[in-house]
């Protein structure tokens, strides 16, 4: 139909890694016989991005020099901005056993059949301390970010990729849409400016403000959960669905708005993360991203505004996909709707303010928070699973 000119990927590319026909029976055959990588679940994660072209330009797992200038410069040797080193770490005992085969079979934890065939270009050595200061801007191991750091292998073992099969899910197979089933949807329904929105949480009323505001300026709504691992203790990933699908139905404009799946393990890098994030969100086709308040933090690691200044470091341009900065939102009784410190000019004590701690105390307790806060479908959900955990 249409005259939608899509945004180009990061690198003006999308890449894809997944191999067919008659090359995949090939590809099988020969990855039977070689040395098996058994991949964790971040690696799989990565690996799933990575064959989507979800982190394009990347082909595969990045090497030395690569490492280290995305550590050093936020920048790929190539000079394109890049946040966060996509690499494999392998164990000792993993490293001796695939000694110094030139092909490795990847594959997860629970499945026999490889799903990948990575070339080996090169090993080299993790430099975990400068990794985790220069990711996450500190080198405590109580960051769950450093913690998965300093637990991965020494060694990196790097090269491209050829993918045979993306990691299984059974769960949400309807949302799980790559960065070309995004595009092709966009354009679809002739969207030309799509904002992205990043989560790990259920939405309350506050981050619905933010993306429809968002939505008054853009054609499309891409709702985009992470759904890679995360800590134990956020809310878990079908819980949450069952709160977007709420929200959705109730709320939302269905010809303006949509769910994906980001297949992304979190970091918890906060700002890098955050040009990380923004990145990915480009390569899924988003012309536009949100970035609120500590965006991908956790504890007090990063200050509240990091995550947006980060971007200011970037050459305009340079990452392609425009942030769109936001405060904290509340709904305040004396404005009489939603609002933030940047358009409500009254205080605290008008404002529908509740600390996540309280949040959860209601629920936990059977108590849906006030409706300003939360929409009732949302809280029944949650109260319903924290009922059934126990
Ligand atoms: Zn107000």
């Amino acid at each position: 139909m249409s005259d939608v000119t899509p945004i180009a990927p990061h690198g003006g590319a999308l890449v894809d890694l997944v191999v067919t026909g008659d090359d995949a029976d090939a590809l099988a055959a020969e990855a039977a016989n070689l040395p098996k990588l058994t991949l964790g679940e971040r690696e799989l994660s990565d690996l799933e991005m990575l064959a989507v072209g979800a982190l394009s330009p990347l082909t595969g797992f990045q090497g030395e020099a690569d490492y280290h200038a995305v550590l050093d410069s936020m920048h790929l040797t190539d000079g394109l901005a890049w946040a966060i080193p996509v690499v494999l770490g392998v164990s000792d005992e993993d490293l001796h056993r695939i000694g110094g085969a030139s092909s490795v079979a990847l594959v997860a934890a629970d499945g026999a059949e490889p799903l990948a065939v990575l070339r080996v270009g090169e090993r080299f050595a993790r430099d975990k301390a400068k990794e985790a200061i220069s990711v996450y801007r500190t080198d405590d191991p109580e960051h769950p970010g450093v913690k998965a750091l300093f637990d991965a292998g020494d060694t990196c073992v790097a090269g491209s990729l050829e993918v045979l099969a993306l990691p299984a899910h059974g769960d949400f197979v309807n949302y799980r849409l790559t960065p070309a089933q995004t595009r092709a949807a966009f354009a679809e329904r002739g969207w030309r400016t799509v904002v992205g929105f990043q989560t790990r949480n259920p939405i309350h009323r506050a981050h619905e403000y933010l993306q429809k505001c968002a939505l008054e300026i853009v054609d499309g709504l891409l709702v985009h959960p992470l759904m890679g691992a995360t800590k134990s203790d956020d809310v878990p990933p079908d819980v949450r669905m069952r709160c977007y699908e709420a929200l959705f139905d109730g709320y939302y404009p269905k010809d303006r708005s949509m769910i994906g799946i980001f297949p992304a393990a979190m970091r918890y890098a906060g700002p890098r993360e955050a040009i990380w994030h923004a990145i990915a969100r480009k390569n899924y086709g988003c012309t536009h991203f949100i970035v609120g308040r500590d965006h991908a933090g956790v504890g007090s690691y990063y200050g509240t505004y990091d995550a947006q200044r980060i971007f200011e470091g970037f050459a305009p341009g340079e990452l392609g996909i425009t942030p769109l900065m936001f405060e904290h939102s509340f709904y305040c009784v004396r404005c009489e709707g939603m609002a933030s410190p940047k358009t409500c000019p009254h205080d605290d004590a008008d404002r529908v303010i509740l600390s996540g701690t309280k949040v959860r105390d209601m629920l936990r307790n059977g108590e849906r928070p006030p409706v300003e806060f939360s929409r009732p479908e949302v809280a029944n959900i949650l109260i319903a699973a924290m009922r059934a955990e126990g």
